[in-house]
Parts: C-alpha cells; structure tokens; sequence
C-alpha cells in the first residue's frame, strides 16, 4: 500500500483525574495521532508521549520533530507490503520508539482495513475478551487510596496496581492488604529506587503480590536480577526493557519472571508481538501495559493482548477511566466480568470522530505525496 498522504495532530485532552506516579504528575493527557492515508482508507495510530522526558526520553516536541523531519520523508509516497517493510526503512533512526510506533501501528490499521480483517485477527489474537486491570496513581493519604480501590473493584476490574516510591511502599502495602486480602494486587515504582534500597523491596515479599513492576533504574537490568534472585515475587520490567536485545539481556540474566509490553515503548506492534513471542518460549508471562492511551492508542493495545500469551490482567482499562470525552466511537467499556471487548470490524475496529480530533487539537500538519 501506498502512503499518499500523512497527518500529524498534537492533542491535548483533559484527564477525568489527574495521574501521579513517583517522578511526574499528568492533568491532562498529551499526545501525538497520526493519521496515514492510501486511496479511500486512513489508518491511525497513537504516539503517547508526555509533554516532558519522564517514561520516556521522547516528548511531544521531540516526537513531532522526528516525525517532520525524518519518518514523514521516509514513507510519503512510497510503497509498503507489511508493517515490518516500514519499519525496515525506519531503522536508521536510532531510538524514538515512540515517534516510530505511531507510523507504525496506524500502518498496522490500514493494512488490516484494506484486508476487511480486525487488527486481532491479523495480528493472531486469540480472544475475543481481554481481561482488565487499573492503575490507581499516588493519593493524598492511605485512606483516600484504599477509597479509590474500592471503587475500581466495584465496577469489576480484576487486577489493582498501585504506584509506589521509596517511603510510600511497605506501610501502604501493608494498609492495602490487611483491607483486600484476597485482591490480585501488584506495585509500580517507574525506576524510584537505587541498589541501596534493596533491603525495603524485599519487605515487599510478604504481601503475595502479583509482581513488583520497574523498581530499579528505567535502564537498569543488574538490580533487578539482584532482586529477583532474593524475593519470591515476580519482577516485572517496564521501562528497562525498550527493544529485542534489551529483552535478550534480561532473559540471559534473568532479570524478571514478568515483562509488561506496551507497543508504543517497543516501537511498534510488530516488535511487541516478537517480544510477547520470545517471553512465550521462555515461560515469562506478559500484560499489556498502557500510557493512557486515548481510544486510537488503546484499540491497538486490546488487539495485541488478544495474543495467546497475554494471560495476566492488562493496563487497559475502560475509556471512562481517563476521560470522560473519547477521540473514538464506540469507546471502550468495562464488561461486568471485568473484560473489554476486542474489536472485530476492520483494523482498529473503531472510528475516529474528526469533530472530537478538531476538538482537542493544538497543532495540526499535513503532508502529500
Ligand atoms: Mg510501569
């Protein structure tokens, strides 16, 4: 298929509640959606940078320069069989998964449209449900967080995750277990912790978590085998794991039991489903984690996790859990048994609304073959 046109918007999208973690705070979601058209078909996909370098390095400044000056000359008018062709032509762009996964994975939509086919199914999904978790950010106080739990496993989500940084951790834990002690329950730490913070990661042991997710470093793998090495829970890597040979090494070293994948930090479905492909060989389960996706990132997420290998409770959560207005129709929900449905109309299986697209957009260009 042929890239005739390409269409950046940078969108800025109020949060139902603002997100806090243990080194940043989002009131609002930011991201980039690229749009890819060839004949009648768009295909789209999301970059879900923040305004500043914190998950990640790239931001939406340095996505859409990317973007501008070197992924749009690369692929405007040219001519690509499979995702994995386009992404071939990528590769002399060192890093900036993001900005690449965007390209990527709207090119993912289009092909599947020009196939009739859902995204799942050319991806190899195997669900027609994919199980959903919840990440509940950092609260004011304990009581206002087991609150918020409370009300997530109300509404029927099947997995808690909660934010963590050193001091916010064993006693919270502690807190959150005597009151749900039955609740799969894991922690996130997004990299707050050092070596040296060892002996308190260890204290986490005890509370039958599912995992512990990305204490160490974003670019650490040596602590994470420490820690693995000495706890019972399954680590879980995150930020540290960006690419294939990143995965090679925490394998060799065996630096997690677990590995969340998210498409947009791999850049890109076709790398993602590798990845889920190599954990599935050597027994690490996986889970789709999320970057608060809006509607175009979040249908890419749900058809990857229809994958055989996603077994645990995944990040994608219902689209009212970020906002209460979506880019897509129909937006995602929760089902009673704590699931979202996997699209099955071609590609993403949504339709983007472009009076919601103008609604929330801040910057906008477009390029012609
Ligand atoms: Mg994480």
């Amino acid at each position: 298929m042929k890239v005739e046109s390409v269409e950046l918007r940078q969108l800025r999208i109020p949060l139902a509640s603002p997100f806090e973690t243990s080194g940043w705070r989002e009131e609002e979601k930011t991201c980039i959606i690229v749009g890819l058209r060839s004949g009648p078909l768009a295909g789209f996909g999301e970059c879900a940078v923040s305004r500043g370098p914190w998950y990640s390095y790239e931001t939406t400044h340095s996505a859409w320069h990317i973007m501008e000056e070197y992924i749009v000359p690369s692929v405007l008018g040219r001519e690509f069989k499979t995702p994995g062709e386009l992404l071939d032509v990528l590769s002399s762009i060192r890093g900036h998964n993001m900005a690449k996964a965007a390209f990527e994975m709207a090119f993912w939509d289009l092909v599947a449209r020009e196939r009739g086919v859902s995204l799942s199914k050319m991806l190899g999904g195997a669900s027609s449900q994919v199980v959903s978790g919840v990440s509940v950010g950092i609260q004011e106080s304990v009581g206002k967080l087991v609150d918020m739990v409370e009300k997530f496993l109300d509404r029927g989500y099947r997995r808690i995750k909660v934010k963590i940084k050193p001091g916010l951790d064993v006693k919270l834990v502690a807190a959150l277990r005597e009151e749900f002690p039955d609740t799969p329950l894991m922690v996130d730490a997004n990299a707050a912790y050092r070596s040296e913070d060892m002996e308190r990661l260890v204290k986490l042991d005890q509370f039958e978590l599912l995992m512990i997710e990305q204490p160490f470093a974003w670019d650490d793998l040596v602590d994470h085998a420490s820690l693995q090495k000495v706890i019972r829970t399954p680590v879980c890597l995150d930020e540290s794991v960006a690419g294939l040979s990143d995965l090679k090494a925490a394998l060799a070293l065996e630096s997690c039991r677990v590995l969340n994948i998210k498409p947009a930090r791999v850049g890109g479905l076709t790398v993602a489903r590798m990845m889920h492909d190599v954990c599935l060989s050597h027994r690490i389960a996986v889970w789709c984690g999320g970057l608060l996706e809006t509607g175009v990132g979040r249908a890419h997420n749900v058809a990857l996790a229809s994958l055989p290998g996603f077994v645990m409770p995944n990040d994608i959560s219902a689209s009212d859990r970020w906002f209460k207005e979506d880019i897509v129709e129909p937006g995602f929900v929760l089902n009673p048994d704590g699931t979202i449905n996997v699209p099955t109309g071609p590609g993403i299986g949504v339709e983007v609304l472009e009076d919601r697209l103008d609604k929330y957009t801040r910057e906008k260009k477009r390029f012609k073959a």
